[in-house]
């Protein structure tokens, strides 16, 4: 039984039109999830100087986590959507910073090609305005001028395409392996155990129960425990965080012109009248062409989920390959992975207090779209934890209220 003293708790402020409780300078905080919303919270809180632990039952980047493929899709645009856009700058900012100091290549910033049917992508509009106060543009492609730049496309029923150049991807694995490695080389305390909530009281967590029977206590805790939230805090979070299914392939493109089919850049292919939405990593670190189809699958068990590929979901992929992609009609599935959304009813984050207990904090719900904000969701959880940022209203628990419906992707 581990159950240290505690130095004197924290302090209440007003943060967002609500009282919270932020954590006095070199506090002691657990972090339960090592992926990439508990890993980079955990490196921030450190940073500041806050004496923390992080734990993951199965380990950084594991294969059962979202965060555990081989990449991730980051993009500027999201629609008018303020926060997003903001907080996906932030992060892009700190993944080239953090890249540069650990000396590892973790964003690949190929750019990103939205295919567009239609003369007008509304969604891409209405992300204008943030991108001219940043000085950023988009390049507009004629489907004619698209043929000749990407001639492995098929550009027959396109309208044009938009080129942002702020895109392209990231190692997702690696870099929840990389943040904690430097969490532990900054001093940092790693278990890998499983974690549950013990009782709450008079308004606060009374600690947290480790699988081998050890208890700890801290002056907050954060759980980032993606698809499994729900199983955590099952009345206050069974009916919020939905996993689901999701299955990504992985081709191999014709021997003669692999470095060009890996050259090209991250492509999003949403045909907005039926809401077909796929996307593709073609890089992808060498794993081959990936393509990933967008719909929310089955709702499942993250641990006990059969990750096998469904035959009937390969096919419905390769029939869209043969058409946008001709060359790799035939080609060869290398690899897939099915892994799971953790879905909120609305597609926005969760980063708030339990209700019940001012020094419980849950951060999730990443949708399909957290990775890319990993770094700057990181630092404002720590920020909000430590009272030099006010909580964000949009991922506050308060909003969902009224259920809404999934809104975001990749
Ligand atoms: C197929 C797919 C494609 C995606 N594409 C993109 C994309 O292109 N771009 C993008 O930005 N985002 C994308 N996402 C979304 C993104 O990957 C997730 O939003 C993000 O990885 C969520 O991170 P997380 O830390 O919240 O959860 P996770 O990565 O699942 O981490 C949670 C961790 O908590 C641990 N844990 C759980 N319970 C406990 C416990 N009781 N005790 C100890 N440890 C525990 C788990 O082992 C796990 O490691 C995609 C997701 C999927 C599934």
């Amino acid at each position: 039984m581990d159950t240290r003293t505690l130095s004197p708790p924290a302090v209440e402020i007003t943060s967002g039109g609500k009282s919270v409780f932020v954590l006095q300078p070199h506090a002691e905080i657990i972090v339960i999830g090592a992926g990439a919303f508990g890993g980079w919270t955990a490196l921030q809180l450190q940073q500041k100087g806050y004496r923390v632990t992080l734990i993951d039952m199965f380990g950084a980047g594991n294969s059962r986590s979202s965060s555990g493929d081989e990449t991730r899709v980051i993009r500027s645009a999201y629609g008018s959507n303020a926060t997003y856009f903001h907080l996906n700058r932030r992060a892009l900012q700190l993944w080239q910073d953090y890249q540069a100091q650990w000396g590892k290549t973790l964003l690949h910033k190929t750019g990103l090609l939205w295919l567009c049917y239609s003369e007008k992508m509304p969604f891409l509009e209405a992300t204008l305005p943030f991108m001219q106060q940043y000085g950023l543009v988009y390049e507009y492609i004629s489907a004619q001028e698209a043929c000749y730049r990407y001639p492995l496309i098929n550009f027959s029923d396109l309208h044009h395409a938009v080129y942002d150049a702020e895109g392209g991807y990231l190692m997702a694995r690696e870099s929840c392996q990389a943040v904690k490695e430097a969490f532990v080389q900054g001093g940092g305390r790693y278990i890998q155990q499983q974690a549950r909530p013990m009782k709450i009281e008079n308004n606060q967590l009374s600690g947290i129960q480790l699988s081998d029977g050890t208890t700890l206590c801290a002056q907050a805790y954060v759980w980032a425990c993606g698809a499994w939230l729900g199983y955590l805090f099952p009345e206050l979070l069974a009916q919020i965080i939905t996993p689901t299914r999701q299955e990504v392939y992985y081709f191999g493109p014709p021997e003669q012109q692999a470095a060009a089919w890996e050259a090209m850049p991250v492509w999003i292919d949403w045909h907005m009248e039926s809401d077909e939405f796929f996307y593709g990593i073609p890089g992808n670190a060498h794993r081959g062409f990936k393509v990933a189809y967008d719909k929310r699958g089955q709702v499942v068990h993250p641990t006990y989920l059969d990750r096998q590929p469904t035959a009937d979901l390969i096919s419905k992929s390769r029939q869209f390959l043969a058409h946008r992609f001709p060359k790799m009609a035939n080609a060869p599935l290398l690899e897939a992975r099915v892994c799971q959304y953790e879905n909120s009813p609305d597609g926005n984050f969760i980063l708030d207090q339990h209700p019940l207990a001012e020094n419980c904090w849950l951060l999730g719900g990443g949708s399909g779209h957290g990775f890319k904000h990993g770094p700057a969701l990181g630092e404002l959880a720590a920020n909000i934890l430590t009272g030099a940022a006010p909580l964000e209203p949009l991922f506050s628990l308060s909003r969902l209220g009224k259920q809404g419906i999934y809104a975001n992707f990749c």
